[in-house]
């Protein structure tokens, strides 16, 4: 099998959330198969990645946009989007709220729902009609085990993962035959800010650790490959996809 089936050399990767954990090291990732990356950030301040992935001698662009009111979001969105083709969208920002259902606030609940959900929508309708015009993209939604599961005090985040699953399908549905394949990589428990509550948590970490098969949680570069596969070529029939990668969780 060739390298160059797993190349993303010329290709222009977006990736949302990239200052840190799955999205850094996604970014990374790409970058290192030969991406260009235009890195988005709630705010421009991405630190030291954009000089991280330029290393790997790639373009870095870096864009601030805060996708928590993904409405006001929209026009400077679709301006940066009008000026750069994307040929690789990932849907990587998130957050998560923990509280029993019972208690959740609408705003969290919507706040949850704005950044996980429905900034997911938006940038895909965005860079997919592009990807549509052109006939050929790729759009990788970060999704979660809470796709599948429901987890424990994080409603909105069960239900938005849930929904990123289903739009990715529908999306697929659609797209596929334009060209465009849409699929989803399900995250285990990785070593992020996202996580660490868990881990701060002594007795649930353990309980976490003890069912995972490969033995440890995830570290956010665990995720590049799959991210790099479903980028590149070698997925060009891969479509409606939730890839796993759990060290095992779901088979357990
Ligand atoms: P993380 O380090 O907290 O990363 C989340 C990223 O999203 C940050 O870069 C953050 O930027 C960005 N973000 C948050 N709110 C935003 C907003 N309003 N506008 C733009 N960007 C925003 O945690 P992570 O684990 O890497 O999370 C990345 C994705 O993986 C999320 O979708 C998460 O649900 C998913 N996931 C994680 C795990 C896990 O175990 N860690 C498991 C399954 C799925 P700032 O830091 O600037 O706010």
């Amino acid at each position: 099998m060739s390298a160059a089936l797993f190349s993303l050399r010329g290709r222009t990767a977006l990736v949302t959330g990239a200052r840190t954990g799955i999205g850094r090291a996604v970014a990374l990732g790409l970058a290192a198969a030969g991406a260009d990356l235009v890195l988005l950030g709630r705010t421009a301040d991405l630190g030291e990645v954009p000089d991280q992935v330029r290393a790997h001698g790639v373009a870095a662009e870096v864009l601030g946009v805060d996708l928590a009111d993904p409405a006001a979001a929209e026009e400077p969105l679709r301006a940066a989007l009008a000026e750069r083709p994307i040929d690789v969208l990932v849907n990587n920002a998130g957050i998560i709220h923990r509280e029993a259902a019972a208690d959740v606030s609408y705003a969290d609940w919507r706040r949850v729902l704005g950044v996980n959900l429905d900034s997911v929508f938006l940038l895909s309708r965005l860079a997919g009609q592009r990807m549509l015009d052109r006939g050929s993209g790729k759009i990788i939604n970060i999704a979660s085990l809470l796709s599948f599961q429901g987890g424990l005090r994080v409603p909105a985040y069960a239900a938005a993962k849930h929904a990123v699953g289903g739009l990715t399908k529908a999306l697929a549905n659609e797209w596929a035959p334009h060209g465009v394949q849409v699929n989803a990589i399900a995250p285990g428990y990785i070593r992020t800010g996202n996580t660490d509550a868990l881990r701060a948590d002594g007795q649930r970490e353990a309980e976490i650790r003890a069912r995972i098969p490969a033995g440890r949680w995830g570290e956010p570069e665990d995720l590049a490959g799959a991210a790099v596969f479903l980028a590149s070529a070698a997925s060009d029939y891969v479509n409606g996809h939730v890839l796993v990668v759990d060290g095992g969780w779901m088979a357990r």
